[in-house]
């Protein structure tokens, strides 16, 4: 296997294809191999982390990294191991599990917290597994810790995520008291036999309705809604049964997603891929979900002002972290870290928590402007010149990105003027869309992937000179339909008219 600008050289569509092919989303790092898995890494001690940290955190001081910080904590414990969930959670199988891994993460607290003094989030996001799933004693334990090691800033959005069976209305006002402002209620179906099939344990009409009522308890809490559609066994009818009651609710935002088993999904291990005919079946609900919202008074946010509701009811995080690059202190198991302009990072599987390694990939200045570069204009199709220079101190066409971008122009991929960096979707094809883009990637990180995937390239170059360019383009869109993270995979968003 020769070196990756070697085959960069010998024949770089291909490469491009390929690099498509196996990261076929907008994530950089790219996460190939599953989402939570981070193949690409190396191992790191947790010096090294700690040293990034310190001086990430010195850069952001000096105004040198972008101001957003945000807080994540992976309780990664749940009722059930729903069949359709490739998140990081398991059932707990013995007495005494969870209060352990409490331990764990006070101490993964107290390993991190004095890198943070003088600082404050502005996003606290408890995710899961079901982080309701704690106990009372536990949580107040949990925030207590928090509280102890961390600021969290006046504005800080705090989101906590909720099943109905394990919520309960003293671990809302515990959670009020921390500062909660956004709740994210995972119902994602009431059809009794589907959550039966789907082994999601634990869920009723009337727990989830009594959940709603005890969280409109508290006016300054958003209440969002999760609901899955094309779900096995679940009609359209008890689909749009399930959108209607869920519309009654009046929750702040609904969040409707497709059913689609991949990476650690239970129904993915078990071999249970869709088909064609299920993703246009499960299009075909999420269209008629869009009508009924709409009807009952609800409407997806329109591009105009979605940035507005998407600050006051998304989630804040994601956006800062995706879209913006901001640096993110993971802690739990499993769930990954940024310290920007130092490295991507998450525990190593089976040495979690504090003084354990990590896995990492190094990511200096470069490598953020090209993963901004490219979660511009792969998801939001443009690249704002003045933003960007914002950010990292130069114009996107004076950096290291420079040349390429005049590259895709000069194909008619792009066009650049004074404001913006356009990626219209029109009239190329999507599959050579895709590969374009990955001409951002670092030759680093091409060598990278290369040294997990180089066997793998060599098959797929050969392949595509069997099948021909025009042929491997049209594969190309069909691999990406089953990306993590992919543009093509289905949501609805809806928010109350206002
Ligand atoms: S869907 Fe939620 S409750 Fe079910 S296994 Fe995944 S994280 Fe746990």
């Amino acid at each position: 296997m020769g070196t990756a600008s070697e085959a960069l050289e010998r024949d770089p569509e291909v490469l491009r294809r390929f690099l498509a092919r196996i990261s076929p989303d907008d994530c950089y790092p790219p996460m190939t191999g599953g989402f939570f898995r981070l193949e690409i890494g190396e191992e790191w001690p947790q010096g090294k982390v700690l040293s990034a940290w310190a001086r990430g955190l010195e850069a952001l001081r000096s105004g040198k990294a972008p101001r957003a910080l945000g807080l994540y904590i992976h309780w990664p414990f749940c009722l059930s191991r729903c069949r359709f969930c490739f998140c990081p959670a398991r059932v707990p199988e013995r007495a005494g599990e969870m209060r352990g891994f409490l331990e764990r993460l006070k101490a993964e607290m107290g390993l991190f917290s004095r890198f943070f003094r003088g600082f404050s989030f502005d996003s606290v996001y408890f995710g899961g597994g079901t982080p309701s799933f704690i106990s009372e004693g536990d949580l107040a334990e949990l925030l207590r810790a928090l509280r102890d090691s961390f600021a969290v800033g006046p504005g800080a959005q705090v989101l906590f995520e909720a099943a109905p069976s394990s919520l309960t209305l003293r671990k809302l006002e515990l959670l009020r008291s921390f500062g909660l402002n956004r709740l994210t209620l995972g119902i994602q179906t009431l059809d009794r036999d589907v959550l039966r099939s789907m082994d999601r344990g634990g869920q009723t009409l009337e727990g989830a309705e009594r959940a709603v009522g005890w969280v409109r308890r508290f006016p300054g809490v958003a209440l969002n809604v999760d609901l899955m559609c094309g779900l096995p066994g679940q009609s359209p009818a008890s689909f749009l049964k399930d959108v209607a009651r869920v519309c009654r609710w009046r929750p702040e935002m609904i969040h409707i997603n497709q059913f689609d088993p991949r990476g650690q999904a239970r129904s993915a291990l078990e071999g249970g891929a869709l088909s064609e005919g299920d993703r246009l079946r499960a299009r075909r609900m999420l269209e008629a979900a869009n009508h009924l919202v709409r009807r009952l008074g609800f409407r997806p946010p329109r591009r105009r002002e979605k940035a507005r509701v998407l600050r006051r009811l998304e989630n804040r995080q994601h956006i800062s972290v995706r879209w913006n690059k901001g640096s993110l202190l993971s802690l739990g198991p499993g769930v990954f870290s940024h310290v920007f302009g130092q490295c991507w990072y998450r525990p190593a599987p089976g040495k979690e928590g504090a003084g354990g390694g990590f896995l990492a990939v190094p990511f200096g200045l470069e490598e953020e402007m090209r993963g901004y570069a490219l979660h511009h204009l792969e998801t939001h199709r443009r690249l704002a010149r003045a933003r960007f220079r914002r950010l990292f101190g130069s114009d996107p066409l004076e950096t290291v990105l420079g040349r390429h971008l005049r590259d895709l122009e000069a194909e008619g991929l792009l066009r650049i003027n004074r404001r913006w960096v356009d990626f219209p979707y029109s009239g190329v094809h999507p599959g050579r869309r895709l590969a374009a883009l990955r001409r951002l990637f670092s030759p680093a990180m091409v060598s990278r992937l290369m040294a997990v995937h180089g066997a793998d390239c060599q098959a797929f170059a050969a392949r595509c000179r069997e099948i021909g360019p025009q042929a491997a383009d049209e594969e190309l869109v069909s691999c990406s339909r089953d990306s993590f993270t992919s543009r093509r995979y289905l949501k609805l968003s809806a928010a109350p008219e206002s």
